[in-house]
């Protein structure tokens, strides 16, 4: 097959590139503006109002008061404060998570289980749903804390999370939800969804990697996990990287105005490259929900096919895909959330993962729906499980 010079990015939920309008953003606060924000002279005062503008635009895009947000490395710090900041000190008690999520939350539930926490984690049902009444069931008087993900990285299934966040409210409980992959994708608003503390991530945003955000409500007792200066208001030590805030600041603004549009066209690609796929592979199969769903995401499985000889057949067509297997689990070769969804070893590990982003058009879309069919039949043709029949 005539290999393509044509360059598609459709990994969108693993990185994102950095908008231009986001970088010439940054680029003053390089060489220009390189004050320290702490600083109470001039330069000091320029970069100490960049990143208080920067607050202001990411609170804007989830209803929260500017004094809430608080800048971090990124997702995966934002994370590991949430759960541990609020947990540590109390020594013991229950925190109620999922089997689903990322690992930035699993490890810090997997290290506090060692320090003699309970950690509870509820299975999700075939489309990667939390039951919110096994929440309910499964909160005790020792529960000190619930972290869901609101928008799952390798499935896209996007949880009850008003539901979840009225149960937790109810019982007085805190509630933490890596909004990583949904923050600036779909509407949030952190007093209707009654959520507590929300990790956000720059760089899943058009925005630059090593920055982040979290929300923490007011008046939720936290200690920090990182102890220096006192930045960020004793939350989070170290000289605030202004750049990367900057960055951050702008992609939010970005997002705000074109999150409806962006929406609905990427939707659209969406919608018709599993259409497609479906129509055009036998055997073919989308994990995840149908509805409750990213709108960029499309997760897919082929059987017969290995997902990651899938991904390299891709990569030789010019298509930046996932193997849904990339972040699994250590200790099993198939991705932890294709199980919990009740996909066996072999089923997760044909599995692929293609996200969607706004720079995408249509005409990638074709050209996807084109290559694939054939790549596929060639991986069938010398795959021994398709080839015994055993499909
Ligand atoms: C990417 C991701 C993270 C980690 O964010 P980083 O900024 O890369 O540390 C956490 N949670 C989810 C759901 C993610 O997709």
């Amino acid at each position: 097959m005539q290999k393509s010079k044509r360059r598609i990015y459709m990994d969108h939920a693993a990185t994102t590139p950095v908008d231009p309008e986001v970088l010439q953003a940054m680029l003053p606060y390089f060489c220009e503006r390189y004050g320290n924000a702490s600083s109470l002279h001039a330069h000091g005062r320029e970069a100490r109002d960049a990143v208080e503008d920067a607050r202001r635009d990411v609170s804007s895009l989830i209803g929260a008061e500017e004094k809430e947000i608080f800048f971090t490395s990124g997702g995966t710090e934002s994370d590991n404060l949430a759960i541990i900041g609020t947990t540590r000190k109390k020594g013991k008690g229950r925190i109620i998570t999922s089997s689903i999520e990322h690992p930035a939350v699993l490890e810090p539930c997997r290290y506090l289980e060692r320090e003699g926490f309970e950690i509870i984690r509820m299975n999700v049902d075939g489309y990667g749903m939390v039951d919110p009444s096994e929440l309910k069931e499964n909160i005790n008087k020792d529960t000190i804390l619930i972290t869901v993900m609101h928008a799952n990285n390798e499935i896209g299934t996007i949880q009850d999370i008003r539901e979840i966040g009225k149960i937790a409210y109810d019982a007085k409980i805190p509630f933490h939800t890596d909004a990583v992959q949904s923050f600036g994708k779909i509407p949030i608003n952190v007093e209707e969804m009654n959520i507590d503390m929300l990790s956000i991530s720059s760089h899943k945003l058009h925005g630059p990697k090593g920055i982040g955000a979290i929300y923490i409500r007011d008046g939720i007792d936290i200690e920090p996990i990182i102890f220096g200066g006192g930045h960020e208001r004793g939350i989070r030590s170290g000289t605030e990287n202004v750049p990367g805030i900057v960055g951050l600041g702008k992609a939010c603004e970005i997002a705000k105005k074109r999150m409806k549009k962006d929406i609905k066209g990427v939707r659209k690609m969406r919608d018709r490259l599993i259409e497609g796929l479906s129509e055009k592979i036998a055997k073919s199969y989308l994990n995840g929900h149908k509805t409750k769903r990213l709108p960029n995401n499309v997760n897919f499985r082929f059987a017969g096919v290995l997902g990651e000889s899938l991904v390299k057949a891709l990569d030789e067509h010019g298509i930046s895909a996932s193997a849904a297997s990339a972040c699994s689990s250590k200790d099993s070769d198939a991705s932890h959330v294709l199980s919990a969804i009740g996909l066996g070893v072999e089923e997760a590990r044909s599995s692929i993962r293609l996200t969607i982003g706004r720079e995408n058009d249509k005409a990638d879309i074709e050209y996807l729906l084109d290559v694939f069919p054939r790549v596929i039949e060639e991986l069938r043709l010398v795959s021994p499980s398709w080839n015994k029949g055993c499909w």
